[in-house]
């Protein structure tokens, strides 16, 4: 059995570049009411963790997560509250638009949807927002327990269908009964690795010492 991931909650941003550097990073996007609190729960195998984030002031914001040897894990806000001003969603669009373009660490981006209702059309053009900017992305289809055994074949291809990715690439989980958790904890680890993997080879010292030939450049005026 995999060990749960740490979830250290460290602190909340609204604004990518006032987030502590990260040496590899994933982010949890969703609709409100997806099941995200409890999808981090499940990982961190705690039982009100989320509700860090959920306190209020938090719900707003990107909120950073430690999950060991400098990686992190940022919860996004959660889209999809009609009820909020125009002024105040237009400003979280473009915090959460700022830290999925912006930040460097970041290597996945685990778009949550539900698994028993499918994606809604905020979740198909945010899907289409992250493919047309070429984000790394996998979809999460969460509640699976919610999906009658019979019917799971047929879910499992219409929502791939409705997010534009394919049924295998879709990671389906539980966070009530625990199915697909230590599956998702194994990719996440996964992407973690080969990020901080990168990021210390860019900042290895060896480079340094290297001999570096600076190409020359005779147009190139730096101004
Ligand atoms: P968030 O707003 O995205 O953080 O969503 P929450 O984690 O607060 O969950 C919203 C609702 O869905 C709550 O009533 C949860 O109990 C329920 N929920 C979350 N995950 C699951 C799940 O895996 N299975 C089922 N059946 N219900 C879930």
């Amino acid at each position: 059995m995999s060990a749960p991931l740490r979830f250290e909650f460290v602190t909340s941003a609204d604004d990518v570049y006032r987030l502590p550097d990260s040496q590899a990073e994933v982010a949890f996007l969703g609709r409100s009411n997806v099941g995200k609190s409890s999808l981090l729960n499940a990982l961190a195998n705690h039982k009100r963790l989320a509700h860090t984030s959920k306190t209020p002031g938090r719900t707003q914001l990107l909120n950073l997560f430690e999950l060991g040897n400098g990686t992190t894990a940022v919860d996004l806000p959660g889209y999809g509250f009609a009820a909020v001003p125009g002024a105040t969603r237009s400003g979280w669009k473009q915090m959460i638009e700022g830290y999925l373009l912006e930040r460097a660490a970041l290597e996945m981006i685990l778009v949550l949807v539900d698994g028993e209702i499918g994606p809604t059309p905020l979740d198909v053009s945010t899907l289409a927002w992250l493919q047309l900017n070429d984000l790394p992305h996998t979809v999460v289809a969460a509640k699976a327990d919610k999906v009658k055994p019979s019917k799971r074949g047929q879910r499992r291809s219409e929502l791939a269908d409705g997010c534009n990715v394919a049924a295998e690439a879709v990671v389906w989980v539980s966070a009530a009964k625990g199915d697909g958790i230590e599956k998702l904890r194994g990719l996440i680890l996964g992407w973690l690795a080969t990020g901080s993997k990168r990021s210390r080879t860019v900042a290895s010292p060896n480079r340094a010492t290297d001999p570096v030939e600076e190409p020359y450049d005779d147009e190139h005026e730096w101004n």
